[in-house]
């Protein structure tokens, strides 16, 4: 989350400054500078925005027209209410998310809307980024009302689906109180701010939160309620955006909106109604989206998770029009961050923004510590499948599943929910947490919505008799409109394989297809009722088995896993090794870093407990071979040669105040 701060403060120090506000005013200078792309001028790690000229045609500035014509998907992910976790450390980061969910109250979280509204509350206010004096205030409230349905759908918790549904009468209440359909816990001079290019900390950016909160409740929980809460926002929405020229409004974009547009063009597709779809338009930026159509790379300088929700919208926009601009802004994107700026974890970002050029992730790493900001996955996770129901691309899910077990495994704390902000890559760097109810930073929304749908995308079906098994996270499937139940149950990644087993009252006929993960160098081999089939798939594609199945037929298959390296781009002798999906990692430290530098820490902080030199590994021990599993019990790695002082586990495992390593020199 970028905050628009024209002085050298950087994301603690903010935080840190708001927090001895008495005033109630933000203790940091303002300026009246116009704002900018990049988010901390002066500071000499901050993104340094790429100079260049202008692309010749830009496919943007050709008239942008809304007509619904839906662009048609290769394969579409079942109702979260139609899978259900069964146990493995997800359905363990789950009900830890799920207990947080319940723990927080109500009242407090609606506290500042009601203040707003000029309407009664005396609930203790809620501390960090909900601060009554934030301008982010309200945000968390939209993500969590997302979670609370997703988790709804996700586990059948009635007690949250009514939270959420009480949260949606109550917000209406103040939006009513407010008039004109606005609706927000901080008043509407914000964005006169944001309008006179003032000082301000992205009043849209909230107002996404909150209108996505308001969509997830109507899909999830079917309240209607919502979807009218949700349209009269956008009205104002309409009418705000409306009121400023196109030319004025692509400046007023250059402060962080979230997905203003997505939102808009989903609650365009829930009521038939294109004109949402056209509001959702005013918030294209064209000098981002401009390259992207033409498949340049011009990301260096970004804000990174500025960005993401800007394509995701993107994406959504080409299924509602099948317009190609906005497909080729969402592939190339993608295509970009996934394959040129992401790290062996899956995740990308330096001191929140992309400081170089592609495939320039070492040197990334000289710039700051501040690195793989948590909501940045997260939406990358959204893009990644909406990539994939286009193209139905096995590999998509190779990215997809790195990110699961290395940067949303691990990064929630399972005895109590709480959830990381950057997942530092600089070897020395520590696991820090969010506190309960001071912290409410971006991460923390996003993280909130992350653990209540981590069953959304193990299953696909092209919606006639194929059904595509794309993670290996045990659950169970109903596909009801088949007739058919799925349970799939392993011990991944400890043991190397997974069993589906069919159930249902009559034979099916259908095709299974399972995804075969790039990371399977050899054969896998699959087994029918313990009967091996000769039917064989290379990684990275699917394994395709059609057949009459008959209830109580179980298929196993088994993937054999081995110690790879991945290499950073830029330094050959960066190296980092993996097991499967699994990053390993060292504990390099063999004392924890003391809790206040823990609890409550967006990051670690090296200048507090000093930077730690890259571990150097001998050209012997590199190959990744010399690395041997010590136990079938657990994933531990030992050195071949016995002086060898590292023992790798999967990254996931390291805890909070662990200092680690999963990056090598290798001499
Ligand atoms: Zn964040």
């Amino acid at each position: 989350m970028k905050t628009s701060l024209k002085t050298k403060v950087g994301r603690r120090r903010f935080l840190a400054a708001t927090v001895v506000s008495t005033s109630g005013a933000l203790a940091v200078a303002v300026d009246k500078k116009p704002i900018t792309q990049a988010s901390v001028p002066g500071d000499p790690s901050a993104p340094e925005e790429q100079a260049g000229t202008v692309p010749s045609s830009p496919p943007f500035d050709a008239p942008i027209q809304f007509t619904r014509q839906e662009a048609p998907l290769r394969v579409k992910p079942f109702a979260l209410t139609q899978v259900r976790l069964l146990p493995s450390a997800f359905l363990d980061a789950q009900e830890a998310n799920r207990s947080l969910l319940h723990r927080y109250s109500a009242d407090r979280l609606l506290h500042n809307f009601r203040v707003n509204a000029g309407l009664p509350s005396s609930a203790e206010p809620l501390g960090g980024w909900e601060k009554p004096d934030c301008e982010l205030r309200g945000h968390f409230v939209g993500h969590y009302l997302s979670a609370c349905a997703l988790m709804h759908a996700a586990t059948g918790d009635a007690e949250l689906k009514s939270k959420a549904q009480y949260m949606v009468g109550e917000l209406a209440k103040c939006q009513e109180r407010l008039g004109g359909g606005y609706l927000s816990a901080f008043p509407v001079e914000l964005f006169t701010r944001l309008n006179n290019r003032k000082h301000v900390w992205a009043p849209f950016y909230t107002y996404h939160k909150i209108l996505a909160g308001m969509l997830d409740v109507h899909e999830h929980c079917g309240n209607a309620q919502a979807l009218t809460v949700a349209e009269g926002m956008a009205r104002w929405v309409d009418q705000w955006t409306a009121a400023v020229s196109p030319e004025h409004m692509q400046m007023v974009l250059d402060e962080e909106f979230g997905g203003m547009n997505e939102a808009l063009y989903n609650l365009s597709a829930f009521t038939a109604n294109p004109q949402y779809a056209s509001v959702g338009d005013r918030f294209t930026k064209k000098r981002f989206f401009n390259p992207l159509a033409l498949r340049q790379d011009r990301l260096r300088g970004l804000h990174t998770n500025t960005h993401i929700p800007q394509v995701i919208g993107a994406a959504r926009r080409y299924e509602l029009s099948s317009d190609r601009r906005f497909y080729e802004v969402a592939d190339a994107f993608w295509t970009e961050v996934a394959e040129t700026r992401t790290y062996v974890t899956g995740g990308t970002s330096n001191n929140e923004g992309w400081l170089t050029d592609p495939n320039h992730l070492a040197e990334e790493l000289t710039r700051g510590t501040d690195s793989n900001e948590c909501c940045c996955v997260y939406n990358m996770l959204k893009l990644t499948r909406k990539l994939y129901t286009w193209s139905g691309d096995p590999r998509l899910f190779d990215y997809y599943e790195r990110i699961l077990y290395n940067h949303r495994l691990g990064t929630i704390d399972t005895s109590n929910g709480h959830t990381q902000y950057y997942l530092g890559v600089v070897p020395g760097s520590w696991r820090t947490f969010a506190t309960e109810d001071g912290s409410f930073w971006c991460c923390t929304g996003t993280g909130v919505e992350e653990y209540s749908k981590l069953a959304d995308s193990i299953y696909f079906t092209d919606g006639k008799d194929s059904l595509y098994v794309n993670l290996l996270i045990p659950s169970e499937l109903n596909w009801a409109e088949r007739g058919i139940r799925i349970r799939q149950t392993n011990q991944f990644p400890v043991r190397p394989e997974t069993h589906i087993e069919i159930e249902g009252q009559t034979p099916p006929t259908f095709t299974l297809h399972i995804r075969i993960p790039s990371w399977v160098q050899t054969q896998a081999s699959v087994f029918i009722n313990d009967k091996e089939s000769e039917v064989s798939a290379a990684g990275g594609s699917y394994l395709v088995l059609q057949r009459r199945w008959h209830p109580g037929d179980v298929v196993r298959v088994t993937f054999p896993m081995q110690v790879q390296v991945e290499r950073m781009p830029d330094d050959p002798k960066l190296q980092a090794f993996l097991y499967g999906p699994l990053v390993l990692a060292a504990r390099i430290s063999a004392t924890k870093v003391p809790e206040s530098f823990v609890v409550g820490r967006q990051g670690p902080d090296f200048k507090k407990q000093g930077p730690a030199a890259v571990p150097t590994l001998h050209a012997k021990d590199k190959a990744p071979e010399s690395w041997k599993r010590v136990s079938e019990e657990h994933l531990q790695f030992e050195g071949a040669r016995s002086e060898s002082r590292w023992s790798l586990v999967p990254f996931h495992s390291i805890g909070a105040g662990e200092r680690y390593t999963f990056y090598w020199k290798v001499v």
